[in-house]
């Protein structure tokens, strides 16, 4: 069947909208029509050259999608047809280590996209595209493995679901799941783009007695404090360290999280803390990145942790995550800060890049 995508390519230059075939669903595969995908830095990161991942062919981008299932492989068991259903880049196996010892997140099962002997999911005129991680959802339709998707409350509006998928797990998560950040404790938040304000939101919701939000664009200044930090440091201002521990008396901060993917950053993040204090590492760092700081900056007994997609356990995070926001107290609405459709990809990489939102989301009807 043929469908609408966004195609990459070339490091540097534009996705171009193009008619790509897709496959019908194998065994435990699902074909859905996407309804919304958000526009992650994971993508953008890719289309700059930073990505990890072969270039040796075109790719159809894009892993934050949420849409309607309309067909199953004969072995699928955990969704039908008509089923609401978010994606997410945590495809597990199930029977691996990590999967059996609660941390499907860290999967090496590798069950997520087909073999390379494999007919491929996503092709044209018969030459084979890749799938980023599995989903490529900045197309009409994903074709994706059942354990890359959950089943959700059709009630919940696609468009804010599909956030759920990456920025607003892998941030809330850090905060709620991999951080180990109790009530009462200080939380500062380096970089309040879309992750980072989810690190905003998930400290609030698990308590925290301080966030400071810490952003070189002041445009989030009116963001972070809306969605729960406390306090807002503009970094191209003032230096952050300095400003952190003045807020807290000198101190420094029990959590501090770096959500940019910057070794500086990192450092400031770590120099940022109090005694027995803890650097949650979100951002994905370029490979050879290295992260210096002297050892007198270490304040007694920190720890230094890098945390992966919010330790997510997303069968039952994302629905869970789903609740927050029906109850009210995680707001997905003020995430979207942009709409388009497919034909907008090119233009949300580029407010992403000037700081403008906290997420595009590009919609299919
Ligand atoms: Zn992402
Ligand atoms: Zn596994």
């Amino acid at each position: 069947m043929e469908i609408e995508a966004a195609v990459f390519r070339k490091v540097l230059e534009p996705l171009s909208i193009e008619r790509v075939e897709i496959d019908a669903p194998s065994e435990r595969e699902v074909l859905v029509r996407t309804v919304a995908t958000g526009v992650c830095h994971s993508d953008l990161h890719f289309v700059d050259g930073l990505g990890r991942f072969p270039l040796d062919r075109p790719y159809v981008l894009g892993h934050e999608g949420a849409g309607v299932v309309e067909a199953v492989g004969s072995a699928v068991t955990s969704v039908k047809a008509g089923d609401h259903v978010v994606a997410c880049l945590s495809g597990f196996c199930g029977n691996c280590e990590e999967c059996l010892s609660g941390h499907p997140n860290l999967c090496t099962g590798g069950i997520v996209t087909r073999p390379e002997s494999a007919k491929p999911r996503l092709s044209q005129k018969g030459e084979p595209f890749r799938q980023f991680i599995g989903i490529s959802s900045y197309a009409e339709k994903m074709l994706l493995h059942e354990n890359s998707l959950v089943r959700i409350d059709p009630e919940i509006p696609l468009d804010r679901a599909a956030l759920v998928g990456c920025g607003v797990l892998t941030g809330v998560g850090a905060a709620l799941r991999s951080s180990g950040l109790k009530p009462g404790e200080t939380v500062a938040v380096f970089g309040c783009g879309g992750v980072g304000l989810s690190i905003v939101q998930g400290a609030r919701i698990g308590g925290a007695r301080a966030i400071i939000g810490v952003d070189k664009f002041e445009s989030k200044r009116e963001m972070a404090l809306r969605l729960g930090a406390t306090h807002f440091v503009n970094s191209s201002e003032e230096e952050p360290v300095k400003a952190v521990r003045a807020l807290t008396g000198g101190k420094g901060v029990d959590h501090a999280f770096e959500a940019i993917g910057d070794a500086k950053v990192c450092r400031q993040a770590i120099e940022s803390l109090a005694i027995r204090g803890t650097a949650t590492i979100v951002g994905v760092l370029p490979p050879d990145a290295t992260i210096e700081f002297p050892w007198m900056a270490i304040r007694p007994e920190c720890r230094v942790h890098d945390a992966r997609m919010g330790g997510n356990r997303f069968r039952t995070d994302i629905p869970l995550y789903l609740d927050f926001y029906r109850q009210g107290r995680l707001d997905l609405d003020a995430m979207v800060t942009k709409r388009g459709r497919l034909s907008d990809i090119n233009e949300a990489f580029r407010a992403m890049k000037a700081g403008e939102v906290a997420r595009t989301v590009l919609t299919f009807e």
